[in-house]
């Protein structure tokens, strides 16, 4: 196997910054990836997060200006991953959110702090980094998509760049006011550029400039290609078709192991299903619903947003109620959302309970104890938290979209195909279609035989990232054959 080197630009990592799936993604790819002969390096903006990890880090670059103050690039490991961090006081060093202010607005620079982090991929892409020169640059979502541009803009000879959309709802615009100050040329001002409807748009730059498209799941690589699913760049997308294709994410089956798990009451596996009820016991017990072992538990660990379907499960808390299903929902977003989430967890105590917050402990609990878990989402690019609940034995109670429909085999659809049923899905995303998989969730939750069939095949499911990382890497191969 030739070996490649892999430049990938992100502005979240997991263990370290993490708002969504994104930073799981490019947390967990690294690894697999090494196992196919390729070798990452991950550059991060230099939050103070990403400082504080990477405490011991060589100083690889240092610059007196760039994009308005003096930076430095930092090299060094956490957690395995090999990071690059751009430690720019004056763009990263901020407390909170990696794109809110604790006004809960965007910082009203991210046009020039992610415009510096792509800037900075291109300068590392074409070899400012002599020890870590890179076949390819990989920009994740639209906070790096100003690097494939950088690099076309720069001419050749350059690495080949692949671009992957995590979620095509953040297309990162800003005002082409800013044209100069990105370094972009004035001709990068058009339709076959970065402009997108009066504005400039990092992740449009992103897909306009890119060698390749990938998106995180096959289903969502055609639905963007639609006028809907498109949200404005479907045609850009259509046009690109043939250099678009979608991979699925998959989970760390270390870190999500329910043999090992150290965030649940009780460790078990698919030959030791008896344990699994302790979870649920705990899991009752921590979020105050009534201790029932019969009753269904329906878990939901979630952003609370539009995107989420999650109003389409308040629409259902009378399905709920009269279904005697409990709900544990751990969730944050959305303010009206949340109010009416702890609104209705008020009003029905020991049924339906919430805890609006991030805690990463309690997600592993809820997939632990609850018996089904609900990902209602309008679209859905891949969805992790489904990958987990198959692993834990929750069995997915899905909407028929996008990565969900990839990775969930439905009940019905299993009668047809006659392959083993992993989960239960609805369509269209209504709150009737929504109504009516809850019923047949808790119908087949009330015949013990079938769940457990449900459970145990889904248990069995590949959600690992290695045959993924596998197509990343063929992907990537393929681009540095035709380079050379
Ligand atoms: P998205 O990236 O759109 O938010 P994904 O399903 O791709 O959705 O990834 C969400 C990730 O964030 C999963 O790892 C999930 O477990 C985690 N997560 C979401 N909300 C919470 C929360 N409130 N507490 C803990 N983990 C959460």
């Amino acid at each position: 196997m030739t070996p490649i080197r892999v430049l990938a630009v992100a502005s979240e990592v997991y263990p370290i910054v993490k708002t969504g799936g994104l930073a799981d993604v490019v947390g967990a790819l690294p690894a697999a990836l090494q196992q196919h002969g390729v070798t990452t390096r991950t550059l991060v903006p230099g939050y103070p997060a990403v400082l504080n990890a990477l405490a011991s880090a060589e100083t690889l670059l240092q610059w007196p200006e760039f994009y308005g103050g003096p930076i430095r690039v930092l090299g060094g490991t956490h957690d395995g991953l090999d990071l690059y961090a751009l430690d720019a006081p004056h763009l990263y060093a901020r407390p909170g959110n990696p794109y809110v202010g604790p006004d809960g607005r965007d910082w009203p620079d991210n046009g020039i702090r992610f415009a510096a982090l792509s800037r900075m991929a291109a300068e590392i892409g074409r070899g400012a980094i002599a020890s870590f020169v890179p076949n390819i640059v990989h920009a994740h979502d639209w906070q790096a998509g100003l690097a494939p541009a950088y690099l076309h803009y720069g001419g050749q000879p350059r690495p080949a760049t692949v671009m992957t959309v995590h979620n095509l709802a953040y297309q990162g615009q800003f005002s082409p006011d800013m044209l100069a100050t990105f370094g972009l040329p004035g001709e990068a001002y058009s339709l076959h550029g970065v402009e997108y409807y009066g504005t400039i748009s990092l992740l449009k730059a992103g897909l306009q400039f890119a060698d390749r498209i990938t998106t995180v799941s096959p289903t969502y690589a055609q639905e963007i290609q639609s006028d809907e699913g498109g949200m404005g760049l479907g045609g850009l997308l259509r046009e690109r078709s043939d250099v678009l294709s979608g991979i699925l994410n998959g989970i760390d089956i270390a870190v999500w192991n329910p043999a090992t798990d150290p965030d649940i009451a009780a460790r078990f596996s698919a030959e030791q299903m008896a344990e699994r009820a302790a979870n649920k016991a705990a899991l009752q017990r921590r979020f105050g619903l009534d201790p029932a072992p019969d009753a269904m538990l329906l878990g939901v660990i979630s952003r609370l947003s539009w995107q989420k379907g999650l109003d389409l499960l308040l629409d259902n808390i009378p399905t709920l109620l009269g279904e005697g299903i409990q709900l544990a929902l751990l969730g944050s977003g959305d303010h009206d959302l949340q109010d009416r989430y702890a609104a209705l967890a008020r009003d029905n105590p020991g049924r339906i309970a919430v805890v609006i917050g991030y805690d990463e402990a309690l997600a592993h609990l809820i997939q632990a104890g609850s018996d089904a878990l609900a990902v209602p989402s309008r679209f859905e690019p891949c969805g992790l938290t489904q990958l987990c609940a198959l692993r834990y034995g929750a069995v997915p109670l899905v909407a028929n979209v996008g990565g969900l429909a990839d990775t969930v085999q439905g009940f019905d659809e299993a009668a047809v195909t006659g392959s083993a049923a992993t989960g239960i899905k609805f369509a269209p995303v209504t709150s009737e279609a929504l109504a009516h998989g809850l019923r047949t969730a808790n119908l087949l939750f009330n015949d013990k035989v079938t769940w457990r069939r449900l459970q145990l095949a889904g248990m069995a499911t590949d959600v690992s990232w290695h045959n993924r990382a596998g197509r990343y890497a063929a992907l990537y191969r393929e681009l540095a054959a035709a380079r050379r």
